[in-house]
C-alpha cells in the first residue's frame, strides 16, 4: 500500500470514528454508531498492517490472533454487571501500551532532521510515558474497586495533596535531567515509577460515590495516552483517535461531575469523602415490609407509576420482567414511566442499555431532570435495586459522603416500594433514610423474583 493510500484510508477511518461517536450519543442510533466504529477500525487496521512502514507481518498477525482470541473470549463471558471492571482493565492496557511504546521509541529513536525535532520527540516520549503510567496504575486500582477486590472507601494518607503535588514537581525536575542528558533512560525510569505511584494514589484516594467520574476520567486519560503514542510513532490516525477518545471522555467526566454536583478538580485531586462522618449507626426508626400481591394491588389502583432502576436491577437481570409489568400496566391504561439517574448502576448509561435490551420503549425512559418534578403527582414509585441515587440524605444531611448530589426525589410520591434483598447500604456505603419514611414499604428478595411475582399477580 502506498503512503498516499494509507493517508486517504486514515482520513476515511477518522470520519467513521466521528460518525460512530455521533451515533453512540443516542439510543436509537447507537447500533449504527457501533457499525461505523467497526468499519473505521477495520480500515485503520488494514491500512496500518499493509502500509509502507509495516514490518514483520507474521508477528503482527500472531499478536492479533492471540490478543483477539483473548478479547473475544472475555467479551463473550463478561456479565453486564462486570462491564465497568472490563472497561477499567482495558484502559490499563492502553496506559501500559503507551509506556512500552515510549521506551521503544526512545531506544529505537527515528532519525530527526533537526535538533528541535529531536527535542520534541524526547518530550513526546516523556509525556507519553507519564500519562501512560498514571493511566495504567489508576485503571488497575479502579478495576480493583469496581470488582470489590479493593475497598471502595477512600485511602487517606496524611498530606495527600502535598504528595500529589510533590510527584508532579519531581517529575518536572526529572524531565529537566532527562533532557539535559539527551534522553537519559535513568531519569525516565525514575519518573515512570513515580507516575505509577501517582496514578495508584490518585484513584485510591477517591471515595465510592465519586467512582463514576473516575471511570470516565480514566477513559479520557487512555485517549490522551493513545494520542501520545500516536505522536511518538508519527501515526496521524492514532493522534486523531486518541484525541477523540480523550476529549469525549473529558466531556463525559464533566457531565458526570455536573450530575453529581462535584467540582471536577476536587474529584481528580481525590478531595472528596475524607473528613466525612458516615452516619450508618444513627437510629433511623422502623421500616415496613410488603408483599408482591399487595404491590400488584397497589399498582392496579394507581393512575401513574414511575420506575427508578439501579444497580440491583442489573445484578438481578430484572429488566425483562420489568418490561413485562410495564406492558401489563400500560394495557390497563396506567401511565408508566422510568426515571434514570445519571450515575445509576456502575457505568454511564448502564440503565438505558438494560432497558433497551429488554425493549422498553425509549419515549417512556426519562432523565432525572425531566422527571424529578413529577413525583409529587405520582401514585406509586417502584425503586428497583437503586439505593444511593434515591437517597434523601444527599439533600438533607450536609455531612453525608453524597451530600449535594442531585437525587431522584421519589419520596414525594404517594407510595414508594423499594426492591432489595436486605437493609444493606449501596455503593457509597451510606444508610438511606428513604427506607424509614412513612410512605415507603420494602419488598425484600431478589429483584427479578419479586418483579416476576408481581407480574403473575397482575
Ligand atoms: P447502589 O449501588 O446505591 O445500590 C444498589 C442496591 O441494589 C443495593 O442497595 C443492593 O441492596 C441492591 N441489590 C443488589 N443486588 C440485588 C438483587 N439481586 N436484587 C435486588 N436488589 C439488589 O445503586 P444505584 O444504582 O442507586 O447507585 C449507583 C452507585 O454506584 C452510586 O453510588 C454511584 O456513584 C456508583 N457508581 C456509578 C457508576 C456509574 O458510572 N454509573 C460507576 C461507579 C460507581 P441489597 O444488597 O440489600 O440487595
Amino acid at each position: 500500500m502506498s503512503a498516499g493510500l494509507v493517508q486517504a484510508a486514515y482520513i476515511i477511518a477518522a470520519l467513521f470514528f466521528i460518525l460512530s461517536l455521533a451515533g453512540l450519543s443516542k439510543q436509537e442510533s447507537a447500533r449504527s454508531g457501533n457499525y461505523y466504529g467497526i468499519a473505521g477500525m477495520t480500515i485503520a487496521l488494514i491500512a496500518t498492517i499493509f502500509g509502507p512502514e509495516s514490518e514483520g507481518l507474521v508477528w503482527i498477525i500472531i499478536a492479533m490472533v492471540i490478543g483477539g482470541g483473548i478479547g473475544i473470549h472475555y467479551a463473550k463471558k463478561v456479565e453486564m454487571t462486570e462491564m465497568p471492571e472490563l472497561v477499567a482493565i482495558l484502559h490499563s492496557f492502553v496506559g501500559m501500551a503507551a509506556v512500552l511504546v515510549g521506551y521503544n521509541s526512545l531506544l529505537d529513536a527515528p532519525e530527526a532532521a533537526t535538533h528541535a525535532e529531536h527535542v520534541i520527540h524526547l518530550v513526546e516520549v516523556y509525556l507519553g510515558v507519564f500519562i501512560g503510567a498514571v493511566t495504567f496504575t489508576g485503571s488497575v486500582v479502579a478495576f480493583g474497586k469496581l470488582s470489590g477486590m479493593i475497598s471502595s472507601s477512600p485511602l487517606s494518607l496524611p498530606h495527600k495533596h502535598k504528595l500529589n503535588l510533590a510527584a508532579i514537581v519531581v517529575s518536572l525536575l526529572l524531565m529537566k535531567w532527562y533532557l539535559s542528558t539527551d534522553g537519559g533512560v535513568f531519569p525516565l525510569i525514575l519518573m515512570t515509577l513515580i507516575a505509577f505511584a501517582f496514578g495508584y494514589h490518585l484513584v485510591a484516594s477517591i471515595g465510592g460515590a465519586d467512582m463514576p467520574v473516575v471511570v470516565s476520567m480514566l477513559n479520557s486519560y487512555s485517549g490522551w495516552a493513545a494520542a501520545a503514542a500516536g505522536f511518538m510513532l508519527a501515526n496521524d490516525l492514532l493522534i486523531v483517535t486518541g484525541a477523540l477518545v480523550g476529549s469525549s471522555g473529558a466531556i463525559l467526566s464533566y457531565i458526570m461531575c455536573k450530575a453529581m454536583n462535584r467540582s471536577f478538580i476536587s474529584v481528580i485531586a481525590g478531595g472528596f469523602g475524607q473528613e466525612v462522618v458516615i452516619s450508618e449507626d444513627v437510629e433511623q426508626g422502623e421500616h415496613r415490609e410488603t408483599s408482591a400481591e399487595e404491590v400488584a394491588e397497589m399498582l392496579k389502583n394507581s393512575k401513574s407509576v414511575i420506575i427508578t432502576p439501579g444497580y440491583g436491577m442489573a445484578v438481578a437481570q430484572a429488566q425483562y420482567p420489568v418490561h413485562e409489568i410495564t406492558e401489563k400496566l400500560r394495557a390497563q391504561g396506567i401511565e408508566v414511566r422510568f426515571g434514570i439517574h445519571p450515575v445509576a448502576g456502575r457505568l454511564p448509561g448502564h440503565m438505558n442499555v438494560l432497558l433497551a435490551e429488554a425493549k422498553v420503549p425509549y419515549d417512556i425512559v426519562l432523565e432525572m431532570d425531566e422527571i424529578n418534578d413529577d413525583f409529587t403527582e405520582t401514585d406509586t414509585v417502584l425503586v428497583i435495586g437503586a439505593n444511593d441515587t434515591v437517597n434523601p440524605a444527599a439533600l438533607e444531611d450536609p455531612n453525608s459522603p453524597i451530600a449535594g448530589m442531585p437525587v431522584l426525589e421519589v419520596w414525594d410520591a404517594q407510595n414508594v416500594i423499594v426492591f432489595k434483598r436486605s437493609m444493606n447500604t449501596g455503593y457509597a456505603g451510606v444508610q438511606n433514610p428513604l427506607f424509614f419514611k412513612e410512605n415507603t414499604q420494602m419488598l425484600f428478595g431478589d429483584a427479578k423474583e419479586s418483579v416476576d411475582a408481581i407480574s403473575k399477580a397482575l
